[in-house]
């Protein structure tokens, strides 16, 4: 800097040098310099001081890694929150929404059908003797096998239907804008591409049973009922069947559950 004042008769100021004669620490100076310039207008030398930063040059380093650190915490943080909401909102094997959150989607989708006068249905599915999977191949190969049926149906599902793992081999699906003879078609569709499916050299069937708004459930819990009363008369007549509400014999359909 004192070199370009010199040629440049003008004064460099807060100019940062680092300096290492080799028997310190390597130091920081913030160095100023001013040319003296004679009446010839010509430079007589160069007035120079030098201010020792080294202490805050290592506070700015030190602070600047600090500062790094935190942010790579801050992501880690955030990264991990995510990871702890998805826990906490679905289903650790099938990935399926759990009750819960499903239950406060529902309240929103019902509120939302009711408001804009849409239709939703709800479809009621259970794999057909998963037992006996369980009992001849163990239950690590159960849970594959479920594993794979949910992430099979969850990739038949479209945008803005919900799935949840109902209970242990059980799914429930909620289908909005749809009215009960395209739920109807939709859980046909479920059913086939299960029936069709090897898992493994595995082969399962599924039951279900399907309600929809259009038949005057009162709240979100008697939408369910219907439909897992469409499932449980497809089991007793014979599974792999996709029974809808308006099927349901009327005394059971009446009957509590
Ligand atoms: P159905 O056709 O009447 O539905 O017969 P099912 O055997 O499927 O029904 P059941 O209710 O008798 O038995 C359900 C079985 O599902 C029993 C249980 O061990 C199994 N199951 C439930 N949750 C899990 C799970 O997370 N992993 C495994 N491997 N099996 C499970
Ligand atoms: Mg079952
Ligand atoms: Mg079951």
């Amino acid at each position: 800097p004192w070199q370009r004042a010199a040629s440049e008769l003008a004064p460099q100021t807060g100019i940062i040098l680092g300096l290492s004669s080799g028997l310190s620490q390597a130091q920081t100076f913030m160095v100023n310099s001013t040319p003296i310039i004679g009446d010839d207008g010509k430079c007589r030398g160069v007035l120079a001081s030098f201010g020792d930063v080294s202490e805050l040059e290592r506070n700015k380093t030190e602070l600047s890694r600090m500062l790094g650190k935190l942010k790579k915490s801050r992501s880690e943080i955030k990264r991990q929150n995510e990871k702890l909401e998805i826990l906490a909102m679905r289903d650790p094997l099938t990935g399926c929404l759990n009750r819960r959150t499903f239950m406060e989607a529902f309240e929103t989708l019902w509120t939302s059908a009711k408001r804009h006068g849409h239709s939703l249905s709800c479809v009621m599915v259970d794999i057909d003797h998963f037992k006996s999977v369980n009992d001849q191949h163990g239950h690590g190969v159960g849970d594959l096998l479920l594993q794979k049926v949910a992430s099979l149906l969850i990739s038949a599902l479209r945008d803005g239907d919900q799935v949840c793992r109902y209970g242990g081999e059980e799914f429930c699906f909620l289908l909005p804008h749809l009215d009960i003879e395209h739920a109807r078609e939709a859980a046909e569709r479920y059913r086939r591409l299960i029936e069709s499916t090897k898992f493994n050299e595995l082969h399962v069937t599924v039951s279900l049973g399907v309600s929809a708004l259009d038949w005057g459930a009162k709240d979100p819990k008697e939408l369910l009922e219907q439909a897992d009363k469409g499932l449980y008369v497809a089991k007793r007549g014979g599974r792999n069947r996709v029974v809808t509400w308006n099927e349901v014999p009327s005394d059971f359909a009446m009957s509590e559950s």
